[in-house]
């Protein structure tokens, strides 16, 4: 059972129980996808319909955001709390390791997904990293075949919101790894080419301030956060 928050459903769990989820689709015969909307794509899922199916069809819905946690607050419809996607993927990669589960890295500029294999290496030296791949391309055959012959259990499919979401959803009958993750800029965290804010922005909420500080080009898609969050309020207020 989901928490419907605007229009899309959330999974009402902590990071550690979002991960044994995870861990549990692995062991399923064909592949699950997970995603992370924060509040600037429930506004796009608002707009746009065929995304908002696609977000409603995933295996797991996470709230990556304060944004979310605070709508689903308004509307009495409470989270347990935020599960940002990085962390999330962090602490399955922690949890795989030595187990003889294997996760492949795919998206961001070419050279990342590699320095992303490398860090995480370091970081968690029982993980099986089975391949990367850049996330521009024309044609995702040869991808796709690159990932069906490494058989991963996890797939980082990190090409950004909606890109990520519709690729994950047409191609998940043609794939052979267990579980994918759609999650925005993470390879670009992971590679150490984006800064995550400081833990105690974290912790304040803030995240999405700092974040605009570094890249105040987000702004235009960061005005969908206030109105989110007003529409939710309108929402409470009339019922409707
Ligand atoms: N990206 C990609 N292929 C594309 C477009 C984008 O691999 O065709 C990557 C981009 O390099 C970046 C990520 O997708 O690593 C999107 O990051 P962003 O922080 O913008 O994520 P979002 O906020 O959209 O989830």
């Amino acid at each position: 059972l989901r928490n419907e928050i605007y229009g899309v459903g959330f999974d009402n769990v902590d990071i550690n129980e979002a991960t044994d989820i995870a861990l549990a689709l692995m062991d399923r015969e064909h592949a699950s996808y997970v995603v992370t909307p924060n509040a600037e794509i429930l506004w796009m899922c608002h707009k746009e319909e065929k995304l908002r199916k696609v977000v409603n069809d995933a295996d797991m819905v996470l709230p990556d955001g304060i944004g979310v946690v605070y709508g689903a607050k308004i509307l009495k419809r409470p989270l347990k709390s935020k599960v940002a996607g990085c962390d999330f993927a962090e602490k399955l990669m922690d949890k795989m390791q030595n187990t003889g589960k294997s996760v492949f890295l795919f998206g961001a500029k070419p050279g990342v997904a590699d320095k992303a294999a490398e860090n995480l290496k370091e970081k968690y030296p029982g993980l099986i990293i089975s391949g990367t791949n850049d996330g521009y391309f024309k044609d995702d055959k040869p991808i796709i075949e690159k990932i069906n012959s490494a058989k991963p259990d996890l797939l980082l499919v990190c090409l950004g919101v909606p890109k990520q979401e519709f690729w994950m959803s047409e191609n998940k009958d043609k794939l052979n790894a267990k579980v994918m993750a759609g999650l925005g800029g993470s390879l670009d965290v992971f590679a150490g080419v984006v800064e995550r804010a400081p833990a105690v922005w974290q912790k304040l909420g803030l995240e999405w301030l700092y974040r605009l500080i570094k890249e105040p080009k987000r702004i235009k898609r960061m005005s969908s956060l206030p109105l989110f969050l007003f529409a939710v309020i309108w929402q409470r207020i009339t019922g409707k």
